[in-house]
Parts: C-alpha cells; structure tokens; sequence
C-alpha cells in the first residue's frame, strides 16, 4: 500500500503545516493506531507545527490534550483546537473586529457547564437575559431544557448571533449516541427560519484558526482526515490540502470517487506510509 496522488501539484508540497483529525486518523476510542506518536513526534523533531483540530463542542483544549496523553499519545495542550475554544475566539474576534463593539461580547449559552467555560476563558460574558444577548452559541447539552431552546430562539429573532459548535448530528457516548450540536441547532434553526454560523468540520472555520494558531499560509498546509463529509471539505474551503487517511470511516474507493469538496488531494493507507511521505 502507498501514497496515492490524486492531485499531482501535492507532488512539489513539502508542508509547512499540518493539521489533523483526532478520531479514525490519531486514535480509534481508546486506543491510539499505529504511527501516531512516531508521526507527532517527527512533526516536532523537524520542526513542523500541528494542531489536532476535533469538532468538539464542550472541552477545553487542555482537557482534550489530556485524554490524548492518557492513550499515550504526546500531545501538549497547546497542540489542540477543539470547535469550543474556536466559538468563543470567533464570537469575540467578530464582535471587536467585525462589529468594531468594545467590550466583551454577551453571550447566551444553550451548551452544558463545560462549554459555558470555554466561552468564559475565550473572554466572553454569559447572560440569561435574550433581550441582551448579542450572541446565542449552541453546542452539546444534556441538560437542555425547553426554557432555554425557548428564550435562545427569542434571542435570535430579536437579532443575537447564532453561532453552533458543530453540526454533527449526534454524539457517540459509553451510552449510545446522543443528540449533537446540529440537532439542537436544527430545532433552533427550524423555529427561528435562521441558519446558524457553524464552527465546526466541515465549515472552515476550524481550520482557519488552526492555520492563524500556526503562523502557517494555507496553500503549503495539510489537514489530515479520515472522512470526505468533514475533513476534506473542511480543509478544501479553507484552501488547504486534504489527506484522507483509510484507517477510519472511509476507504480508499470512495475517495477516488468522490467529487467536489468532498475529493481529496492526497490518500494514505496508513499513518507510517504517511510519515514516510512527510519525510521524502
Ligand atoms: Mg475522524
């Protein structure tokens, strides 16, 4: 197995940066896959920044660093953006930059305790107040109550933001899959006839702040992935090149296959034939 071109300017890349999916491509749940500690680890020794870039929607880029490191994995915490921090920096850069407003953006909190954290480490104020708030930011919620879909849609028809971790549909838990970020949007989507900001993969939001957090131009990075749903389109719409790994949700043929956004540049079987390609 080797490393198919199925763009052949990728030939002439030696990549200045790169980013890469957590699950399928570092690690299958709790156990990390083969080549990932040695491919970070080559990273660093030559140099190269990284950033694992999750959809996650209520962890901390230092809480998820440190599930990496648990499975053995040599990840600091400054080597992980997850779709959280990367709400609040959005919400706060587009209301100083954007909308030119001084101050600390105000910010009504549909997702759990978790995500209220982020928001507040990413220098936003919460409110529960809709007729204040200047932004509504979704993310995953166990404990969502009506009251708050109610009040968070009030928010968004009087003209908050509405502003969503990621659109994923569900969660996987030890429990069964939960409703994501995108469901929960989607019923606020559906009440109010707005279509939310989306943060997360397949948006490239994600992937222009990990670029932004490397000091790296996009069209000498990689974003490593192992979905034609997600990552490649992600990192297409940010102008970056796509990897598609094969070691989690998709194969080799339905990348050739695919189309568009969702065409990757580049496929590798495995994270070593990867590596080895990195080091040519
Ligand atoms: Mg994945």
């Amino acid at each position: 197995m080797t490393i198919e071109y199925l763009d052949e300017r990728l030939r002439d890349v030696k990549p200045a940066g790169v980013t890469l999916d957590a699950d399928g491509v570092l690690h299958r749940g709790r156990n990390a896959l083969p080549g990932a500690a040695d491919l970070l680890r080559g990273l660093d020794a030559r140099g190269i920044p990284w950033q694992i870039v999750t959809n996650n929607s209520r962890q901390t880029a230092q809480r998820a660093a440190a599930h990496f490191r648990a499975i053995g994995l040599p990840v600091g915490d400054a080597n992980v953006l997850t779709a959280a921090d990367a709400m609040a920096a959005f919400i706060a850069r587009d209301h100083a930059g954007t909308h030119g407003r001084s101050g600390q953006p105000l910010v009504y909190p549909v997702g759990d305790r978790d995500q209220r954290d982020c928001l507040i480490a990413g220098g936003c104020r919460l409110t529960d107040d809709e007729d204040r708030a200047e932004y509504v930011a979704v993310g995953v919620n166990r404990q969502l109550t009506f009251q708050r879909l109610f009040h968070a849609c009030n928010a968004i028809r009087r003209g908050a933001q509405f502003v969503v971790a990621n659109m994923d549909a569900t969660v996987p838990t030890e429990t069964g899959a939960i409703p994501g970020a995108g469901a929960l949007a989607a019923a606020i989507r559906v009440a109010t006839g707005r279509d939310p900001f989306n943060i997360g993969k397949p948006a490239p939001e994600l992937m222009i702040q990990a670029l932004r957090k490397m000091g790296c131009v996009a069209d000498l990075s990689i974003h490593v992935g192992d979905r034609i749903d997600s990552d490649v389109p992600a990192a297409r719409q940010a102008n970056m090149w796509a990897v598609l790994v094969t070691t989690g949700d998709f194969d080799r043929a339905s990348g050739v296959a695919a189309t568009g956004d969702a065409r990757p540049h580049l496929i590798a079987p495995d994270l070593p034939t990867l590596n080895g390609w990195l080091l040519r």
